[in-house]
């Protein structure tokens, strides 16, 4: 069985215990990964504390930061394959997805690589004749940074890249469930030539490694990616300290479809924006919400389109549907299919857990038209997409925004000046009109309501990383 380290202050360590992860592929044991529990998060934050105030790091110009992290990049973008095929094989995430993101995971490094060197104060023109007054952007301090499973590299990657070009250190702690991918990017962070204690990997439970990082004293910001209920926990935990967090969390984002649109092409992005990652996405499009006169139409579509997903194991390049990463997560899914149907909705294609090994679970239709299964409110985080149509643009409004979360949201039709209204009036982070999915490293991200707060990716992302110091100079 293969072994993992974690990465504390500059060094790999077995951890204080170790615990079996599983492949998804097939529900068995593949490797033993270092658990930390308080002492191993506690040596981790001190780490770097230290590396923030003293040595070399604190020390370096925000060129040679941004050096440092352009050397990253390249480690990244010349072990992609290694990284995809680890991510794949700890995650159940196919190849084609995992090969595909890692390109883009070193772009964002690459970009904060290039911003390092142009986060700048400003000087004020203060009404003063004998002040001068400038503001200086330094470092937020130390910051922990939560990922959930799914898209660990990608995830870690929002938060590592602009905390360390804003000059920051870290301690990051992978999911429980899968992190074989980050800790083996902590090799590239090492041979990158970081200074020890600057960026510290490390996994472990979430109610015992997770809750003693967001308490920690020394830790100034928690950058978290999870779900909504994991949230309210960080911040009761980092409320003591009164840290700063950004959250990035779930959604049920409304994938609209206008009988004007193009309905192929949407039906396409609608199967990738519900499938793709076996549904475990936090932007997926997992609210069809249909013009009436067309639901039958495009229904039948993307019902060929969905029992035509090839599923299979995650390591096959041809595989477009693979596993869900754990067992557990299988089990809402279907217990969230089973509580939908109850409450009235139609199963159009899929909602039953596969025969076999794994843990599989196939695209799944639920037409929950004239109901109000519970499918439409809570998140599967899985490959159930739940259907409504709506008559006119004001219903079609309201049902998108008929939900806690607000992270992204799509909309199809061939109307712009429609869509110019839709994107005004629809309560979300992102509105991708006739795409979806579709990420940038100079695009913002994030959500609103029950999907968070704070901004990823983009120049801001990098500024939220950093705190103003004001200097007041009698001259
Ligand atoms: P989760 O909230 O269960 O876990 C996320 C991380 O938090 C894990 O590392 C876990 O160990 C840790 N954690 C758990 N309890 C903790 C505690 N008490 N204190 C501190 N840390 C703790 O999330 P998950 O189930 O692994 O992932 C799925 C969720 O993530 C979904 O809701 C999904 O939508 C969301 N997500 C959001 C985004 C985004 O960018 N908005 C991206 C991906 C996933």
């Amino acid at each position: 069985m293969r072994g993992f380290q974690a990465y504390i202050d500059g060094a790999f360590t077995e951890g204080e215990a170790r615990f079996a992860s599983l492949d998804p592929a097939t529900g068995e044991a593949w490797a033993q990964m270092p658990e930390a529990r308080e002492a191993d998060v506690d040596r981790a934050v001190r780490a770097a504390d230290r590396a923030l105030r003293e040595g070399e790091w604190p020390r370096l110009t925000a060129s040679a930061r941004g050096k440092l992290l352009y050397r990253l990049t390249d480690l990244v973008a010349e072990n992609a394959q290694a990284l995809a095929e680890l991510e794949t094989r700890d995650t159940g995430k196919i190849i084609r997805e995992t090969s595909a993101q890692i390109a883009y995971v070193a772009e964002y490094y690459r970009y904060y690589a290039g911003l390092a060197d142009k986060i700048e104060g400003a000087v004020l023109p203060i009404d003063k004749p004998d002040m001068e007054v400038w503001t200086r952007r330094e470092p937020i301090g130390v910051v922990a940074a939560i990922v959930p499973w799914n898209s660990q590299l990608f995830l870690a990657a929002v938060k590592i890249g602009p905390a360390l070009a804003a000059g920051c250190t870290l301690v990051v702690k992978a999911s429980e469930d899968g992190p074989a991918p980050l800790l083996h990017f902590a090799r590239l962070v090492h041979e990158a030539g970081f200074p020890a204690g600057v960026v510290n990997v490390l996994t472990g439970f979430g109610p015992s490694c997770g809750s003693a990082l967001t308490r920690h004293p020394l830790v100034a910001h928690v950058a978290f990616t999870g779900g909504p209920e994991t949230a309210r926990h960080v911040v009761r935990g980092s409320a003591d300290n009164l840290a700063s967090t950004s959250l990035e969390l779930g959604g049920k984002s409304p994938f609209l479809v206008f009988a004007d649109a193009d309905l192929d092409s949407a039906a396409n992005a609608q199967v990738a924006a519900i499938f793709a990652a076996t549904g475990q996405s936090c932007v997926a499009g997992s609210r069809l919400i249909v013009e009436r006169s067309v639901k039958e139409r495009f229904l039948a579509i993307l019902k060929e389109k969905a029992e035509r997903v090839a599923i299979g194991a995650p390591l096959d390049m041809g595989t477009e549907v693979g596993p869900l990463c754990t067992r557990r997560q299988r089990d809402h899914i279907q217990a969230l299919v089973d509580r939908s149907t109850a409450a009235g909705a139609r199963v159009l294609a899929g909602g039953r857990v596969p025969e076999g090994p794994g843990h599989y679970y196939p695209p799944t239709i639920l037409d929950c038209d004239g109901t109000s299964a519970p499918a439409l409110a809570e998140e599967f985080f899985g490959p159930v997409l739940s259907v409504v149509s709506f008559e006119t643009e004001g219903e079609a409004l309201a049902l998108a925004n008929d939900t806690a979360f607000g992270l992204a949201s799509g909309v199809f039709t061939a109307s712009l000046t429609r869509a110019h209204r839709l994107i005004r009036g629809i309560r979300a982070g992102v509105v991708w009109v006739n795409t979806y999915r579709a990420v940038s490293p100079i695009a913002p991200f994030g959500g609103t309501k029950l999907s968070g707060h704070g901004r990823e990716g983009g120049l801001a992302a990098a500024l939220d990383y950093t705190r103003t110091k004001t200097v007041w100079l009698r001259t």
